[in-house]
This record gives structure tokens, C-alpha cells and sequence, in this order.
């Protein structure tokens, strides 16, 4: 029997702190599933001294990425959907001043970030975002653990490369979908929408009330990114001197418009007239809102990265605030699970990770979820949802990833903006199409994108040794 990997759209959309989700959430996560281990083994207390080696990618891009600064967080045990951002400057000035950390919380020992996280060029072979941590125990034995961070915060460990019935969960959904042809097939056996596919396949996972309640903290933590972005001035950590965008851009749009809270906010912003130019301002402010928090520490949700995060919330804003005035939490939650399953099938097919696959794997994904969710809301057949993913992905192949000093800010933020705007244009191009003829299926254009991912050079995949990384300096800006 074929074996199918099941992911669900929890699994594509995490609330996690920016700003990356393969070099934040990821090392975070490998941090936690690390005490995990040692406490299953009973080392946990015995450790002495703890040491980590970030590999690749993790480490060429690790600073900007705050890498060293996730890892740490993990390991004092504190959890990226439920810690107080505020206090994480200060958590790490703290251990930074007195060399000592407090290990899950629980028992304090020696530690310097600068000297016991250490950057290593070297590639490890299984992907490019390799960390290997490494205790000492108070026998003076030795013991370590490797995890991989695969992409929008997913990690899995090295013995499994040469498993791959283990790296995947075989659980039983009613709907298994590998290709976009099988989702396909499933709607019209069903007569029924691809959120409708996608819902059944997540019913199997959890009660309608813990999918309702998941996806509306989702769509929470969305709106309350792009309200914090939109709503704070000054300039982006990291030293680039980047300007925050969304909070001048979104003064003029918004105008007089008075309101208290974010979803006021959004009825406010109905009541502005919104023209054409200002469509794409709005979608544009939106976008850069999320991926400046993002820059900055803050809690968003991965969709399917960090580094995309604006680019879905944008176009779901858009459908509230410009398309459907009356759209409710239940069309918010039709578009999270059509984009959650678009973004699986790329992870399935292809990749989520700019270190394997550059840009594309990040904003041509999110665009192509977005594309999707907004499609089916718009009232598009489920050959148009899947055409307007293939039309958004089509338009990104071959992307590159180059963040200048190895920040997730430029050019970042913006193509946030850039994924969104494209998203919208291939819901309208594919309503506009008899999908039935189209002619590049989705499938196609995912293997297209995997193929391309292949032949890219590793310059230009999330390592700052290609593209504008190199040829923009930190001392020009
Ligand atoms: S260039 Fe694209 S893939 Fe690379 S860090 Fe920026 S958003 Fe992510």
C-alpha cells in the first residue's frame, strides 16, 4: 500500500517568534525536543556544561537570524507560542552579564552564548541547517544529539535520512493527498470544496471545536501582527538602519478613522474609501506590517515560514476589508485550510525551506497558499484553486534567497509585500481561465520548482554569499 505523509494545517500554520522559522522556530523547537531527550534518558540533571554547533545555513545566517538567541530561549525552557516577547532582550542580556543559564528552567549552569554557541561553516551532509548539542554529564561522559531544521519550523533528526517511511506520519486521513491531482479527484467524488477535503483529513486529528478554536488563534495572532506592525514607528534592530514602513504607510491610509482594537480596526478600515492605488497600498502596508514584526523579535504565524508570514494575513485582509465586508470567521477559516493543504503539497513535493530551495520554497509558497485560499472565497471551482497556486508559484520559480547581512529585513519584507499582490492577481487571472484547460497543472510546477531548487547554487539559498548580500554593503546603509 502506498504511504501517504499526513500534515495538517496546523502543521503549515504555527504561531512562532521571527525572525525565521528554520532559523528561530526550528533550533527553538530542536532546543525543547533535546531536554526532552535527556530527560527520557535520565541525563537531564547530570549535565554539567552544555555546547552547541550550529552547521550551514543555521551558521552563515545564524546571527541575523538571532539563531544563537532561539537556541538559548529553548533552552531555558521557555516556549516560542507562549513567551513574553517583551522580556526577551532582557532574558538574554541577563545570561549574557552572568554566564550562567537556568537549564529548562530548573537548574542553573555555566553558559557563555558567545562561547558555547559556535558558528561552523561546514555543511552537515543530510541539509543545510544542521546543530549538533553536546552536554558534558557529572561523570565526565559525554553525550550529543544532531537535529535538522527543515523548514517553517519543522525539525527532524539525522538517522532518519535514510528512512523515509519514518520521517513522514502515516496517520490515517479519510482524504490522503500526496499530488494536487488526488485533491482534485476527492472534490469531485465528493461534490464538495477543497477547505471541505481538508476539513474531514483534520477531524480525524482533533474535535471541529479544537479546529475552530486552533485556526481562530491563528487568525488572532495574523490580524494582532499586522496591527502591532502597522502601529509602531522607529527603525528595525540589527543595524541596517531599516526604517519601519507600515506605520507611516498606514497613518495615511487610515486617515481620521478612530477606533480601540484590531477588529475594530478592521471595521475602520471598511470605511475608508478605497480606491484602486489604495488596494494595493493597503495589501502592501498589511504585508509589511507582519514581516516587520517579524524583523523585530515578534510573535507571527509561520504560513508557511517566517521570513513569508505577511504574505497570507495580507490577502485575507484583503478579503475582509476590500472584497467582502460581511466575511466572517468561517471564511477566514475556508482560507486557512485551502492554503494550509497548497502549502503541504509543496512541502511534500518540493520544499519549505530557503536553504534547500532559496525564496521560492518561502514567498512562492505563501503566494501560492495565499492564491488558493483566496480563490475558493472568491468563488472559484477547485480546478481554479489549484490554478491560481500554479499561477502564483509559476511566477516565482526560481527565486532567489540573498538577505543582505543575513537578515530577514531586505529583501525580505517587501517581497512579502510582492507574493501578496501576485497572489491576488492569479485568483483573478484563474477565475478569469477555463481551469479545466490549464495548461501547466500544479503538480507539474511543484516538481518544476523542486528541479530548480536542485540546480540553484547554495550562494543563493539563505547563505549571504550570493545576490544582494554581496553586493550591498552594511557600511552603506
Ligand atoms: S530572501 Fe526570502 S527566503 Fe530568504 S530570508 Fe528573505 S524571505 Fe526568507
Amino acid at each position: 500500500m502506498r504511504k501517504i505523509e499526513c500534515i495538517s494545517v496546523f502543521d503549515m500554520l504555527k504561531v512562532g517568534v521571527g525572525p525565521s522559522s528554520s532559523h528561530t522556530l526550528g533550533p527553538w523547537r530542536a532546543s525543547q525536543r533535546w531536554i526532552a531527550e535527556l530527560k527520557q534518558k535520565g541525563t537531564f540533571n547530570d549535565v554539567e556544561h552544555i555546547h552547541i554547533d550550529l552547521y550551514g545555513s543555521l551558521s552563515l545566517t545564524g546571527i541575523g537570524h538571532a539563531t544563537d538567541i532561539a537556541t538559548v530561549l529553548g533552552l531555558c525552557g521557555h516556549d516560542p507560542v507562549t513567551m513574553d516577547i517583551s522580556i526577551i532582550d532582557l532574558e538574554i542580556q541577563k545570561i549574557r552579564e552572568t554566564k550562567k543559564l537556568q537549564f529548562n528552567g530548573e537548574k542553573e549552569i555555566d553558559f557563555s552564548i558567545v562561547d558555547d554557541v559556535k558558528f561552523n561553516k561546514k555543511f552537515l551532509e543530510f541539509h543545510p541547517n544542521g546543530m549538533t548539542f553536546r552536554a558534558k554529564l557529572k561523570n565526565g561522559k559525554k553525550t550529543s544529539s544532531s537535529f535538522y531544521s527543515i523548514g517553517g519550523g519543522f525539525v527532524v533528526k539525522k538517522e532518519r535520512k535514510n528512512a523515509s517511511d519514518k520521517m513522514k506520519s502515516f496517520l490515517e486521513f479519510p482524504f490522503p493527498i500526496e499530488k494536487a491531482t488526488e485533491l482534485l479527484a476527492y472534490c469531485k467524488a465528493e461534490n464538495k470544496p477543497i477547505s471541505e477535503i481538508v476539513l474531514e483529513n483534520e477531524k480525524s486529528l482533533r474535535t471541529e471545536e479544537e479546529i475552530n478554536a486552533g485556526l481562530k488563534q491563528i487568525w488572532d495572532v495574523m490580524l494582532e501582527s499586522m496591527f502591532i506592525g502597522c502601529h509602531t514607528e522607529g527603525t528595525l534592530p540589527g543595524g541596517l538602519n531599516v526604517k519601519r514602513r507600515s506605520f507611516e504607510m498606514h497613518q495615511r491610509l487610515i486617515g481620521e478613522e478612530k477606533y480601540d482594537s484590531p477588529e475594530d480596526w478592521i471595521i475602520a478600515i471598511r470605511r475608508t474609501e478605497v480606491k484602486f492605488r489604495q488596494i494595493l497600498k493597503w495589501v502592501s502596508c498589511f504585508a509589511i506590517s507582519v514581516n516587520e514584526v517579524n524583523a523585530s523579535l515578534g510573535r507571527v504565524v509561520t504560513a508557511p515560514t517566517n521570513g513569508s508570514a505577511g504574505t497570507v494575513p495580507s490577502v485575507m485582509m484583503y478579503y475582509m476589508v476590500i472584497e467582502n465586508h460581511e466575511a466572517t470567521f468561517e471564511d477566514m477559516k475556508r482560507f486557512m485550510l485551502v492554503a494550509g493543504e497548497i502549502g503541504s503539497l509543496f512541502k511534500k513535493g518540493a520544499t519549505i525551506s530557503a536553504a534547500m530551495g532559496g525564496c521560492q520554497a518561502e514567498i512562492g509558497v505563501s503566494s501560492a497558499m495565499a492564491a488558493g485560499g483566496l480563490t475558493e472565497l472568491l468563488g472559484g471551482t477547485p480546478e481554479q484553486v489549484l490554478m491560481a497556486a500554479e499561477i502564483a508559484m509559476e511566477h516565482h520559480l526560481g527565486l532567489t534567497c540573498d538577505p543582505i547581512a543575513g537578515l530577514v529585513q531586505v529583501p525580505c519584507i517587501e517581497r512579502n509585500a510582492m507574493g501578496a499582490i501576485k497572489a491576488i492577481n492569479a485568483a483573478e487571472i484563474a477565475l478569469e481561465s477555463d481551469a479545466t484547460k490549464a495548461k501547466v497543472p500544479l503538480d507539474k510546477v511543484i516538481e518544476t520548482m523542486w528541479d530548480t531548487a536542485k540546480d540553484m547554487n547554495s550562494k543563493y539559498k539563505e547563505t549571504s554569499e550570493g545576490g544582494l548580500a554581496v553586493k550591498v554593503n552594511l557600511s552603506d546603509c
